[in-house]
């Protein structure tokens, strides 16, 4: 299969470590990919799928980004390091109010000179597609050309991102002479698993592609992967259709929902933070793996020899907060 042009942006190939300590107590081998160190600015999964996002930007001619998402949002701070770095405005549409005290993701992405307009939850679910629409055209007057990408970069064109990733794992089991049963992800837009769910298809399914869904439902994300995979025939042949039933998601694991934390997360966070020297996120990481482990536990992966875990990223969304509380 031909793939789309992309840019690069990223520092890959990303490394895969073993979490040998974690993996001794659990009796199962967990390894983790630091997609969380793909760079410091753009570090997290949503810069592999602005490398092929972008890339459509620049190709028709345009000079400002929008997008949209959450107050902190990984995705919005990435975007605007991207546009930061080739000369390009960026205009970032938040669910959430305007504070004195901006912190983490916020506070990077003023620094980075993107604008911010400030929207209400009611406001983000119901109009921000019509909202980003309208700010283009507004841009579009001072003559400049936008381009919109959808929260999380969750398109057809973003998820080619994680094609390219699960390519790169099966060039790492390669090297390192290991074969992943499974590969466990977050699941909170949809595209890292899309990329990675396709790539396994087409590599005659090889092993499960897990997500561990951190909000909504697992029935509402099977949904929204099979229209991924449609939106990504329009720019690579891709020889099937995606029954959502197909789809492995893992429901149960979103607690509180988006981006409220439950005490047994943030202690479980911790804990692995000084068993293995690794720092995940509240919002999306420390759900997932939080739920892995606890899969683990119940023996629901007991056909899984190898399984590797994707770290997504997410420090910068370590609020005040939160932090006040683990
Ligand atoms: C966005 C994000 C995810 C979820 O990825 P999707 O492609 O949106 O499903 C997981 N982890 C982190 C840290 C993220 O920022």
């Amino acid at each position: 299969m031909k793939m789309p042009e992309r840019i690069d942006l990223a520092n890959l190939p990303t490394k895969i470590e073993k979490m040998d300590r974690l993996s001794k107590e659990l009796d199962k081998n967990i390894w983790i990919k630091r997609d969380d160190q793909t760079g410091m600015e753009v570090s997290g999964n949503k810069v592999r799928k602005l490398q092929y996002a972008v890339k459509e930007a620049l190709d028709g001619g345009c000079d400002h980004l929008i997008t949209c998402g959450g107050i902190q949002s990984n995705h919005a701070r990435a975007t605007a390091a991207v546009a930061a770095k080739l000369g390009m405005g960026c205009t970032l549409v938040l669910r959430g109010e305007e504070k004195e005290d901006r912190e983490g993701n916020l506070f990077l992405e003023t620094l980075l000179g993107a604008h911010v307009e400030y929207i209400t939850a009611e406001e983000y679910a119901e109009s921000r597609g019509g909202i980003m629409e309208s700010i283009r055209q507004e841009l579009g007057k001072e003559g400049k050309k936008a381009y919109i990408l959808p929260e999380g970069a969750s398109n057809g064109i973003g998820s080619f991102g994680y094609l390219d990733a699960y390519h790169e794992i099966v060039e790492q089991e390669k090297e390192m002479g290991i074969h992943f049963d499974a590969i466990v992800l977050t699941v909170g837009s949809g595209g890292t698993f899309t990329g990675l769910f396709v790539g396994n298809r087409l590599d005659e399914k090889n092993r499960d592609v897990v997500g561990i869904n951190i909000s909504a439902s697992a029935d509402h994300f099977r949904n929204v992967i099979a229209e991924i995979v449609e939106d990504m025939k329009n720019y690579a042949e891709i020889p099937f259709s995606v029954n959502p039933q197909d789809v492995y998601i893992i429901d149960g694991y979103q607690g509180l929902g988006y981006a409220i934390s439950q005490d047994e997360e943030l202690q479980f966070i911790k804990r692995l933070a000084r068993l293995e020297g690794i720092i995940l996120d509240s919002v999306y990481t420390g759900k997932a793996m939080y739920g892995l482990v606890e899969e683990i536990k119940k023996g629901n992966l007991d056909k899984y020899e190898n399984i590797l875990f994707i770290h997504t990223g997410g420090i910068f969304g370590w609020t005040r907060e939160v932090r006040g509380r683990v």
